[in-house]
């Protein structure tokens, strides 16, 4: 007799025996999908009401991830028929000066979303950044306004990252209403704004960090499992309850298996909770291309309200 939970799928354990293994989320699918839905809605608002949307990324230095990072942005925002400013500022950039591009960016009509790249070098304040943005041009949802708001059940921009682990979650278990959902990790960035997204999904929402004590514990009894810590697979198969919704926040480098190279793991032992779980995220492939697409779609909503013209739902 196989367990009450929606068993995925069955592999072989390369031991001549089956284990049960969880439903992967793919991630790469939902927000393909999402972004088609936001290239919909962008044609719409221009054809309705001539407006285009524009998103504004500043680079400051020459980080090597964060250059990727900007032009995979500026690549989605033409692919969603929105304008995509890029504004690249030398590493020894002073604050003042970063923040007085973030305030003519602020005024700026036609510059819907503003995206400053962070890291910042040291000599830049993130928080500083952070509350210079306009609101409601503050397309990354961090500005303490819209944190405020989301927290408070008013309309905000909601961090991208977070709306998009929740998009995934809805999307495989559908109705998110009385499910125990376990928050590991507490940043602003992700752990606190997945916790709220998830309580207004009806959720109860248990939040645990670096002081929670029995998280192991905790984590068992989690239907919904976010971890958002940042610590290759801390998370490992005896924490999952069984047919848990797991989703991996966590993007870690480590080594790989050949000699010299790295690979990207989440802060879940993938494999030894796929054969526990119901659903899981891969890393890569799960939450990573939602950050994307949860960015156009704060950059359409932005618009939309900027112009005071009704918001296009995608
Ligand atoms: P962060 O600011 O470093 O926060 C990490 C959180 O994990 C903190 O709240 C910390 O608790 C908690 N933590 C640390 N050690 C712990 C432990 N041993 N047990 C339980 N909790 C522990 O990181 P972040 O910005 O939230 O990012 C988290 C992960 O998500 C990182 O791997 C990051 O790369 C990834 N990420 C992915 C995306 C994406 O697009 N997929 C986007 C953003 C971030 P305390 O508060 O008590 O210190």
């Amino acid at each position: 007799v196989w367990p009450q939970f929606d068993v995925g799928s069955f592999r072989p354990n390369g031991r001549g025996s089956l284990l049960v293994s969880a439903q992967i989320i793919d991630g790469k699918a939902v927000a393909l999908a999402l972004r088609q839905r936001i290239g919909d809605g962008v044609a719409r608002l221009k054809a309705q009401h001539n407006i285009t949307p524009g998103l504004a990324v500043v680079l400051v230095g020459e980080d090597a991830a964060s250059q990727v990072y900007v032009r995979n942005k500026g690549i989605a925002t033409k692919e969603a028929g929105m304008v995509s400013l890029e504004f690249r500022m030398p590493a020894d950039t002073s604050q003042a000066a970063l923040l007085d591009k973030v305030r003519e960016l602020n005024n700026d009509p036609s510059v819907h979303g503003i995206l400053v790249q962070f890291p910042v070098p040291d000599q830049i304040s993130q928080q500083a950044v952070i509350d210079t943005i306009h609101p409601d041009k503050d397309v990354d949802g961090l500005h303490p306004q819209n944190a405020g708001r989301l927290v408070s059940g008013l309309p905000a921009l909601t961090p991208c990252t977070p709306t998009g682990s929740v998009i995934l979650a809805k999307e495989t278990l559908g109705d998110l209403t009385g499910k125990h959902a376990v928050v590991i990790g507490r940043s602003n960035l992700v752990g606190k704004p997945v916790a709220q997204l998830l309580l207004k999904e009806n959720c109860t929402v248990t939040m645990a960090h670096s002081r929670t004590q029995d998280l192991a514990g905790m984590c068992r009894q989690a239907d919904i499992l976010v971890a958002a810590v940042g610590i290759a697979h801390i998370v490992q198969g005896d924490w999952v309850k069984p047919g848990a919704c797991i989703i991996d926040v966590g993007i870690n480098r480590v080594a790989s298996a050949q000699e010299g190279k790295t690979r990207l793991v989440g802060d879940v032992d993938f494999d030894a909770a796929s054969a526990v779980a119901g659903h899981i995220t891969p890393v890569p492939g799960g939450v990573g291309p939602m950050t994307i697409a949860c960015l156009l779609r704060n950059t359409l909503t932005a618009a939309c309200r900027l112009a005071g013209v009704p918001e296009i739902d995608v």
